[in-house]
């Protein structure tokens, strides 16, 4: 119930307006979010790059409806790009389909996807798109295909949460395609995802062992391992073991503020794990979807706005 009840709050625009206007809500979300500037976002990456993890920026903000704000974010974005590469850290970046003009026109939003991917090229490094809900799943995984006839480094998101997925991921793999695993923070329906946890972790699984196979690899498949959840890490390194995959071939990700001791051990462990650094002003439908995960985090909040 609280995680449908946050994640109806993620989409209500006067919920929205209500939080973002505290003080208190903005420091609660920091448990979350590097930052509102570019400036806290960099300090962010090289203090974990420092630690041996690498990082993934994500300039918040989604559901855009205006032209002039999807170019506003490209040109966000190939900032945010020079600046990886004038302060040489180690990360990329995870862009929203919606916040570029997907919702605008498709071919509107491939050409502002063309533009980050040039420049990500030039400076060598590679741009992920986040999945969505299931709205835009298709519409995301046609953009994705079309770019990688023309772009190597490019890659998106499959949700562990819905039923198609197993056969994505399939294809996907044997394409040779970048893919992160994740199991799925939007409200779907029943029809269309599977509505038990249980069966959303045997899925997950289920999905990894058959991206990460020597077949796939052997094509130039790359897995991100996008979980927070011990069970579903196990069950990973239990099967890469098993299957003598190279700790080249994969990476493990985590989102900025959570289980960042899990984060250290596995890079201690010899792994790659990047870290999912979000960052802006647009704050609001990101942090309420980390909310919906675990509810309990929101006696961080209360915690916080009863602290002097
Ligand atoms: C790098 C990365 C990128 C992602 N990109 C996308 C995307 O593009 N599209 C999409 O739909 N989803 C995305 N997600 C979110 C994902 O779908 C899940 O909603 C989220 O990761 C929680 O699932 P879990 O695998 O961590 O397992 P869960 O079973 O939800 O959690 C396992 C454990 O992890 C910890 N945990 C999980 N979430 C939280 C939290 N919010 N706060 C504190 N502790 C927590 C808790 O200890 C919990 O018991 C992404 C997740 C990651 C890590």
């Amino acid at each position: 119930m609280m995680r449908s009840l946050f994640l109806y709050l993620s989409g209500a625009g006067w919920a929205r307006a209500f939080v973002t206007h505290f003080f208190l809500s903005r420091r609660a979300a920091r448990r979350f979010i590097a930052g509102e500037t570019l400036t806290e976002a960099v300090d962010a990456t090289r203090a974990l790059n420092e630690k041996g993890l690498m990082v993934s920026l994500d300039h918040l903000g989604e559901s855009v409806r205006d032209r002039a704000m999807a170019l506003q974010a490209v040109d966000d974005y190939l900032e945010l790009l020079d600046v990886i590469h004038q302060y040489q850290l180690d990360a990329n970046i995870s862009v929203k389909l919606t916040q570029l003009g997907l919702d605008i026109d498709e071919s509107f939003c491939l050409d502002n996807m063309r533009r980050l991917l040039e420049k990500a090229k030039e400076i060598n490094t590679s741009v992920n798109i986040d999945m969505e809900s299931s709205k835009y799943t298709e519409a995301t995984l046609r953009i994705f295909r079309a770019l990688r006839t023309e772009f190597d480094n490019v890659g998106t998101v499959l949700q562990a949460y819905l039923y198609r997925t197993e056969a994505d991921i399939q294809a996907l793999a044997a394409e040779g395609a970048t893919i992160r695993l994740c199991k799925g923070a939007y409200k779907e329906p029943a029809d269309i995802a599977f509505p038990e946890k249980s069966d959303v972790d045997k899925n997950y699984i289920k999905c990894l062992q058959l991206f990460l196979t020597p077949e796939n690899l052997a094509k130039g498949a790359y897995l991100k391992i996008a979980t927070h959840d011990p069970k579903m890490i196990e069950a990973a390194l239990t099967h890469i073991r098993e299957h003598h995959i190279n700790a080249d071939q994969f990476e493990f990700q985590m989102l900025y503020g959570i289980r960042p001791e899990t984060q250290l051990e596995l890079v201690r462990q010899g792994y790659r794990v990047r870290v999912y650094v979000p960052y802006g002003t647009a704050w609001y439908p990101y942090f309420m979807r980390r909310l919906a995960e675990r509810p309990a985090n929101v006696w961080f909040i209360l915690k916080n706005l009863f602290r002097r």
